[in-house]
């Protein structure tokens, strides 16, 4: 027996990737439809232990937490407890009901509108959540064994169960590499739906696994020897008529003009990109060379040692090669707020459209192998080493920081700031530990 839903939780996800909510009985949902609930924009600044930091918002800033219907995941527990029923918001100026620029959905709203305007492209996203599952009676298997699903068999059924209920489509759920990492692909689903699932598929997760008396790490290092844990986004193009706009039989790599400008853009920007995408202290724990995060800012054909690899299709047949071509970006974990880093991705690919830019050359082995004549050649470098670094890339990044909000901008440098001095005080493990709590 199901229980129907008594709250429902109006969420957002926040500038650091944490979703934050707050309940409304289900039962007086309709009083909210319109005009949501009020919200004061200063705690858009709540860092991530409980604290806040500096912004520019006073006692009376307030923006309408709108709850967007098309953005709703309810899961019934089959075992009887309560069903988790939660919608994502649009935030709203309380005066006219405009959008509300520091919004994340709205910001990435605005690059997609600028993405379909300028190219006639609409962008599909999927992606790999990978997580580490741990459960007080569930000692974890070996990688990708029968015997490590069969441990978990209960939880792995469970979110078959509750994506099918929800409408979230998991692709697979397999044991992957670390130590009781699981890793869960969604479906490619267009536009702001294909991020908003994003949030969701995190959350339906978490939840599965809390039903389940275990929990669900979605932080990039569980400890700094475990193996990382990524949220790598494949991406590709739609046509208004749902033709396939990113391939080209006849381009290079496949590559239509528009994959391979925009990929050109993606690499032109991504000291900076990672700084929204690999957002947080740990996130450097986990890249760097020769642990199939990526280390460097290569590109490749399948290379999972580069930073954006392309996954051609394994049909043959036309039709589906060209509908199953996409493009993988790896520097970008379960830390991150998807929208933000797909609207930065959306900008910075655009900026490869509207100046004509050419990607990097096809790498062809492990970038790390390569010596420095050969990087050069093939325009490999390093991706930032650490937090510090990628924010001075995205704040020194005239034109990708101009395509946010200066707000935004004044908060996200202001939270960034607070982590990294967090975390110097604490070695990596305890860094670890902290993040693991939180994601
Ligand atoms: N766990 C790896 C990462 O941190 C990814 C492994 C893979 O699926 O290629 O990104
Ligand atoms: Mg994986």
């Amino acid at each position: 027996m199901t229980a129907p839903p008594k709250l429902t939780m109006l969420c957002w996800n926040d500038y650091l990737g944490i979703t934050r909510g707050r309940g409304v009985p289900t039962a007086r949902l309709d009083q909210v439809r319109r005009n949501g609930l009020g919200w004061a924009v200063a705690g858009t600044a709540l860092d991530p232990f409980g604290g806040i930091v500096d912004n520019p918002w006073g006692p009376m800033d307030e923006v309408r937490q709108v709850p967007d219907f098309d953005a709703r995941l309810t899961l019934p527990d089959e075992t009887g407890g309560s069903t988790l029923d939660m919608v994502l918001v649009r935030s709203r100026s309380r005066e006219d009901g405009s959008p509300w620029e520091c919004c994340p959905r709205h910001i990435l709203e605005t690059a997609l509108s600028a993405l379909h305007e300028e190219t006639g492209a609409r962008l599909m996203v999927a992606c790999e959540h990978e997580f580490t599952y741990t459960h007080p009676d569930i000692a974890p298997g070996a990688a990708f064994t029968l015997d490590s699903v069969r441990r978990y068999r209960a939880f792995a059924d469970a979110l078959v169960d509750a994506a099918d209920a929800a409408g979230l489509a998991f692709e697979t759920v397999e044991p992957e590499f670390g130590l009781g990492q699981v890793e869960v692909c969604t479906k490619p689903i267009i536009g702001l739906a294909g991020v908003d699932a994003v949030v969701l598929g995190r959350e339906a997760i978490r939840e599965v696994a809390r039903r389940q008396g275990g929990t669900a790490h979605l932080v990039p290092k569980l400890s700094p020897d475990a193996v990382g844990n990524g949220a790598h986004i494949h991406f590709s193009f739609l046509a208004d008529d749902d033709a396939p706009i990113g391939f080209d039989p006849d381009g290079s790599h496949e590559m239509s003009a528009l994959t391979s400008a925009f990929v050109a853009g993606i690499f032109e920007h991504i000291p900076a990109l990672t700084a929204l995408c690999a957002p947080s202290p740990v996130s450097y724990l986990r890249l760097g060379p020769q642990h199939w995060s990526c280390g460097f800012a290569a590109f490749g054909v399948q290379n999972r040692e580069c930073a954006v690899r392309i996954c051609p299709s394994p049909d043959p047949d036309p039709t589906a090669r060209a509908k199953g071509y996409n493009v993988e970006y790896r520097p970008i974990d379960a830390t991150c707020n998807p929208h933000l880093a797909l609207a930065a991705l959306v900008y910075a690919g655009l900026d490869g459209v509207r100046r004509g830019l050419s990607p990097p050359p096809i790498v062809e082995t492990d970038p790390a192998d390569l010596d420095d004549a050969d990087r050069q050649r093939l325009g490999v470098v390093p991706l930032p080493a650490s937090l510090p670094v990628a924010l001075a890339a995205f704040e020194a990044d005239t034109y990708l920081a101009g395509c946010f909000p200066e707000r935004f901008m004044t908060v996200f440098s202001a939270l960034k700031r607070f982590e990294i001095e967090r975390a110097a005080e604490r070695d990596d493990a305890a860094n670890c530990r902290a993040y693991a709590d939180v994601y």
